[in-house]
């Protein structure tokens, strides 16, 4: 069979065979489909040979580019001892020397020591200073030795559902059986499964979904550009942390945990939070006695420029969740990382039925361990963190410059994660309607010019290797840019 011929076929056999996520698959059937056969560094290539610049990291997980050295080789070392086995009722050497070095680098990034005395001049796109700290102390604190208790899942969904259901059984150990419901911000996104569809809060994903989920109650998004409170910032002193709190106070009793996406609620449309927001939160959750889940699926390793977003407000939540770039992107793997707190009221007689009833097939996968030791062996020695520092003052520099264009009604980034926010109108702040799909007709536009991006509704969302030159970065937004002007100013 010829190439031509051989391409085709795989054409047809997607068609009929593979259910695309998140896909209209009434469209894609219409649709050429890109098929990819290869990657290098930044790039991705289809069957055709057209390269493309992976403008979105491969859905946010790769950072140091495909084929990276270091990787392929720890990987195909592990495929020489064992690619899997079980850690219900084994363990596996890849998995404990991960969590050790994840416990090492979370305490190291996150010192159990510090104060909520200093917010950081986050590498965001809020020039403004931060809010004053919140009065400490109050009931409900916790013995907080740190996070310092890895469970492993495989995705980010998994990692957490795991946080949720940990949460939950907490408060079962410690004899509080009232504390059955969750607390999540609207525009929060926190995975596909049940749970996790519970605790997000993008009507166009979870709606649907609603007579399925549990109860939970939601605080306004900490969404400066629209504010649902009518608030215009840094005037409104960040009254959405004054909601959270009368949702605390209201319902303290009934609360097991709060969950937030650190920094920037990502798939809910790149919404940087305020300063002070992140930092106000873990104060209100200490204060009613309300576990905080950070779920930094998204955020961790190095997307904002820090190791993980909670470092910015020096916050400690009880419960951590990270998947995506934790294998640089090579293979599905997740964490939930509790306290010592936590872990300690799981340990019980066999009879008192304390274990935490949670695992799935995958859990510990050597091979994913692997990857991800090698992958946080290369932020050590490729000092990774530092050279960001002035990509992200190229991305900054760009969207602050593009919030000149008629169409961008706002620009928001947290280190390399970034979001352009289209409107028809910029003085009203009027979207696009949907069906006009113009954060896809920009996609579409750019993928023509060999660049690859998925916008999240009208949002045109930049999310690049971490390891990407500063070269292809440049590249990447020109094209970014050009798209933008012809789609909604020229056509
Ligand atoms: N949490 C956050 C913050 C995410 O951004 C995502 C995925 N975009 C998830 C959880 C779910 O991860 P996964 O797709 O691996 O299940």
């Amino acid at each position: 069979m010829s190439v031509i011929d051989e391409n085709r076929r795989l054409e047809d056999l997607d068609r009929e065979f593979i259910w695309h996520p998140f896909t209209q698959m009434k469209e894609w059937l219409e649709e050429k489909p890109i098929i990819i056969s290869e990657g290098r560094d930044c790039f991705i290539k289809d069957i055709y040979g057209q390269w493309y610049l992976d403008g979105v990291s491969s859905l946010w997980v790769n950072i140091f580019g495909h084929r990276k050295k270091e990787i392929d080789d720890a990987i195909k070392e592990q495929l020489d001892k064992i690619s899997h086995s079980t850690l219900l009722g084994l363990s596996n050497v890849p998995a404990i020397k991960l969590a050790e070095k994840l416990v090492e680098i979370i305490q190291k990034s996150l010192p159990s020591s510090s104060s909520y005395n200093k917010v950081e001049d986050a590498e965001l796109n809020f020039g403004n200073p931060p809010n004053p700290p919140l009065e400490k102390g109050g009931k409900g604190g916790f013995d907080k030795k740190g996070l310092c208790k890895v469970f492993y899942s495989d995705n980010g969904s998994t990692a957490v559902e795991v946080s949720l259901k940990m949460a939950f059984q907490y408060w079962k150990h410690k004899g509080i059986n009232e504390k059955n419901v969750f607390v999540s911000l609207k525009n929060a996104y926190h995975g596909d499964t049940i749970g996790a569809v519970s605790v997000g809060g993008v009507d166009i994903f979870h709606e649907a979904f609603g007579p399925l989920l549990f109860k939970t109650y939601k605080a306004p998004s900490p969404y400066c550009y629209r504010c649902d409170l009518g608030k215009e910032y840094p005037d409104c002193k960040t009254v959405c942390l004054d909601k959270l709190e009368e949702i605390f106070r209201e319902h303290s009793e009934e609360i097991a945990g709060f969950i937030i996406e650190p920094l920037i609620q990502a798939a809910g449309g790149m919404i940087t939070s305020p300063p002070g927001y992140l930092a106000g939160a873990r104060e209100l959750c200490s204060k009613y006695g309300i576990l905080m889940i950070a779920d930094e699926v998204a955020t961790g390793f190095g997307r904002t420029g820090k190791m993980f977003a909670c470092e910015y407000e020096n916050v400690i939540p009880d419960i951590m969740c990270l998947s995506k770039g934790i294998t640089g992107g090579y293979m599905p793997l997740a964490a939930t990382i509790a306290t010592d707190e936590i872990y300690n009221a799981f340990l019980g007689e066999f009879k008192d039925l304390q274990t935490f009833f949670h695992g799935h097939s995958y859990t510990g996968n050597p091979l994913a361990c692997a990857a991800a030791l090698a992958c946080l062996d290369i932020f050590e020695k490729e000092k990774v963190l530092e050279g960001l520092k002035i990509k992200i003052e190229i991305l900054k520099e760009w969207l602050n410059e593009n919030l000149n264009l008629r169409n961008v009604g706002d620009v928001r980034n947290a280190g390399l994660m970034a979001g352009v926010e289209l409107v028809r109108d910029k003085n009203t702040k009027e979207p696009y309607d949907r069906e006009e799909k113009t954060g896809w007709r920009v996609a579409y536009q750019a993928r023509n010019k060999g660049v690859f991006i998925r916008p999240l509704g009208n949002v045109i969302v930049i999310m690049p290797p971490l390891s990407i030159s500063e070269q292809n970065l440049r590249q990447l937004l020109t094209v970014i840019k050009d798209s933008i002007i012809e789609i909604t100013e020229r056509s």
